[in-house]
């Protein structure tokens, strides 16, 4: 991984370095379909079946076969077709079969003719527009043939691949189990909430953050609350962490000053680098291996933990999960008003996105200081300002990533 001159660490060369070290950590087993909602998916799902399975009507009208068909001679209906209850008798020449919408079409049928384009007088029905061949036949096969990959390993199942599955049969599916993800908050400050502040403490809010993200995830956590600054009573929670999860991660400790402490700490358990990330907020991030478990130390300013767990924590949980990522959407916007910014680092700043009469508008959630939480409720997306950028004017274009599912 380069160091560029300036010392700080680049987001993707940091993102590169992490992901090259992991690989999926979860083994699989099959599990009934509703159980499998919000799990990863550990095989292609190939489909038993072809979807739809037979030839059947898009439209409730009349089944026909082309030779049949003179202009203004009417046909005289054979009988009918259901979805569920096909027609099974003769269709002589000069008839026409009434068919429903998902009934399988008579063996023989060149079209469907909806049924608002024909008169019927009786069983004589005309047919009042000439039909295309295949008009209005779902082809079996059509949507899904036999055989053809449905779904990808590393899909993880939402509401939308429910019903999918359902339709082709599928009651059981290979899945990976959740990633286990141990988590706790440092500080000597820091009060968990429900209880009393004294003068110099403030509540433990990271842990809320990173819990909601890892439920979001679809990982298990295991909360060991908040460690004092107490290298023995650290160490125990980092060898605690170690023996019962995947993935340790903790918030705070990590900046200057702090981190010569956890750093003698980790160095003795494991194999952890300290980096100073070139992003703003979130400067200060260590990551490694201890003895079992992977190691993510985030910073402790409540945005910065949050960032730098969307952006880079996030895609390494997906890989040791076995989860395909999809980096999120970028668009072009233009800000509104002026954006502060010196050059340095990338910025993720706190943005407000909307529609606005000529195309897409952003502002700025105000203070972009990286302990203003607020700065972060607000939002709906970040505004991604280039490394080398500086201050920005209002009308200028600017990159914005909306808020994924992690955060939403
Ligand atoms: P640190 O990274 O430990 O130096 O913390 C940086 C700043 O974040 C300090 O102001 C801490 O009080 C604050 N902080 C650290 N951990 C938390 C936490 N879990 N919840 C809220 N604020 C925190
Ligand atoms: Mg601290």
């Amino acid at each position: 991984m380069g160091f560029d001159t300036s010392g700080l660490l680049p987001l993707s060369d940091a993102l590169q370095g992490m992901l090259e070290q992991l690989a999926c950590c979860c083994d699989s087993k099959q599990l009934p379909l509703p159980e499998a909602l919000g799990r990863v998916l550990a095989c292609d799902i190939a489909s038993p079946l072809a979807v739809p399975p037979f030839d059947n009507s898009a439209m409730d009208g009349y089944a026909v076969r082309l030779s049949d068909l003179t202009a203004g001679t009417p046909l005289i209906m054979a009988g009918k077709a259901f979805a569920g209850q096909p027609y099974q008798g003769e269709w002589p020449a000069g008839h026409c079969v009434r068919i429903m919408t998902g009934a399988p079409v008579p063996e023989g049928t060149d079209a469907v003719v909806m049924q608002e384009e024909t008169q019927a007088d009786g069983d004589r029905i005309t047919f009042l527009t000439q039909p295309e061949p295949g008009q209005n036949i779902r082809r079996a096969g059509s949507d899904i043939g036999k055989g053809a990959c449905v779904l990808q390993a590393g899909t993880r199942l939402t509401p939308r691949e429910m019903p999918l599955l359902a339709s082709l049969g599928i009651a059981t599916v290979p899945v990976r189990r959740p990633l286990k993800v141990a988590i706790f908050s440092t500080g000597d400050e820091l009060k968990p909430v429900g209880t009393p502040l004294a003068h110099g403490d403030i509540y433990d809010s990271n842990r809320y953050g990173v819990r909601a993200m890892l439920a979001r995830l679809g990982c298990d956590c295991l909360d060991l609350g908040i460690i004092p600054d107490d290298p023995a009573q650290l160490r125990a929670a980092f060898i605690h962490a170690d023996e019962e999860a995947d993935v340790l991660i903790t918030t705070g400790g990590v900046s200057v000053g702090e981190a010569d402490f956890t750093k003698q700490l980790l160095d003795e358990l494991g194999e952890i680098g300290f980096w100073k990330l070139a992003i703003k907020p979130g400067k200060p991030f260590a990551f490694g291996r201890l003895p079992r478990a992977w190691f993510f130390g985030l910073p402790g300013n409540p945005v910065s933990a949050m960032v730098t767990f969307d952006q880079l924590v996030q895609p390494a949980l997906a890989k040791l999960a076995g989860q395909r990522f999809e980096r999120p959407l970028q668009l072009q916007a233009v800000t509104t008003e002026q954006l502060k910014k010196s050059p340095g680092r990338l910025d993720f700043q706190r943005g407000i996105l909307s529609q606005g009469p000529n195309g897409l508008e952003v502002r700025s959630t105000g203070s972009q200081d990286s302990a203003v939480f607020s700065s972060l409720s607000r939002a709906n997306c970040y505004i991604v300002l280039e490394r080398e950028r500086g201050r920005v004017a209002a009308g200028e274009t600017v990159t914005v990533e909306p808020f994924g599912g992690l955060l939403l």
